[in-house]
């Protein structure tokens, strides 16, 4: 197990109990533990250098107060930052004035777009809404009807291509979706894309193409939190190839430590609005800053 940054940072603090102010020599070593704990939560390494520049510029600066010891001090700045790079407080969906409200779902192969789905047809039911789900992943042979049973386990309807009609073209079936999500008074649609297992640029054009023909409210970026240094690159390649507005992590009830997290929202600016922890639809939450900050703390 690696050690938590609060036990380093108790390690490198147990000398100096009782002093007025950090001294340099104090911050740098400081600076160094928390270097190595971002690594080992998988942040990517130019986020690293950078979030440990602006508390190493925070922690001069800062007074050792009456109630915190040194090591408090510096965790309760570290945790201030990320929560702040992590987006400060929850964001969700901002939904149309003038419904339906496209979201449209976009990611590597295997990152959960599918199960996600689901997920966010079941939540936005229960937020009073009227989703549809429309299957235009139909480059992965089971994509569609995995669709439709978690569409059918979350109890909300999916659209899918008629046989001979649109199959293969899965910018059809989302310009289809959005016809019939008018005519049948659905106010949230839900596209589910397919992905490939690394960045491709047919995937992107065929997303980039879909979010043309749908003009997607949100357009959100499905990120396996297990994918850790990649988190950067593949999160820069969808910004460039698709563009998105918010991101959701998925498989955060496997071990990884959470550091993709900070490493996109750093990188990209976009929010993360949703956390998926687990194969079933009940899996799922709003996106929580401080709780992914104290994961990554360890
Ligand atoms: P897609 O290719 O992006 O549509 O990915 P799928 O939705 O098919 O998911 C790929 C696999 O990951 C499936 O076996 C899902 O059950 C599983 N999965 C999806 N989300 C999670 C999650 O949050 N945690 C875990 N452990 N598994 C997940």
């Amino acid at each position: 197990m690696f050690d938590t940054l609060s036990s380093r940072l108790d390690k490198v603090f147990t000398s100096l109990r009782g002093r007025g102010r950090l001294t340099d020599a104090d911050i740098d070593a400081t600076a160094r533990e928390i270097r190595v704990a971002l690594l080992e939560a998988d942040v990517a390494l130019p986020v690293v250098r950078g979030f440990v520049a602006a508390v190493k510029e925070r922690a001069r600066g800062a007074e050792v107060s009456a109630s915190l010891n040194p090591a408090q001090q510096v965790i309760k700045i570290v945790n201030e930052e990320l929560v702040a790079i992590l987006g400060g407080g929850t964001t969700t969906v901002r939904f149309a004035k003038t419904p339906p409200t496209v979201i449209l779902l976009a990611g590597l192969q295997g990152t959960g777009k599918t199960t996600l789905a689901g997920k966010l047809g079941r939540w936005l039911k229960a937020q009073g809404h009227t989703p549809l789900l429309v299957a235009a992943d139909l480059q992965r042979p089971n994509a569609v009807n995995q669709l439709q049973v978690v569409g059918g386990r979350a109890g909300v309807e999916v659209f899918a291509p008629e046989p001979g009609n649109g199959v293969g073209d899965p910018v059809r079936v989302a310009r289809d979706a959005l016809a019939h999500a008018r005519r049948h008074v659905f106010d949230v649609v839900v596209v589910d894309t397919a992905g490939r297992l690394g960045v491709d640029e047919e995937m992107m054009r065929q997303a980039a193409d879909i979010r043309d023909a749908v003009s997607p409210d949100e357009i959100l970026f499905v990120l396996d939190a297990m994918i850790g240094q990649d988190a950067v690159s593949t999160a820069q390649a969808f910004a460039d190839g698709v563009g998105f507005s918010g991101v959701v992590l998925t498989k955060l009830d496997g071990d990884a430590r959470g550091g993709a997290a900070l490493s996109v929202a750093r990188v990209t600016g976009a929010p993360i609005m949703f956390a998926s922890t687990g194969e079933s639809l009940e899996d799922f939450d709003v996106f929580h800053p401080e709780r992914m900050a104290s994961r990554i703390l360890g």
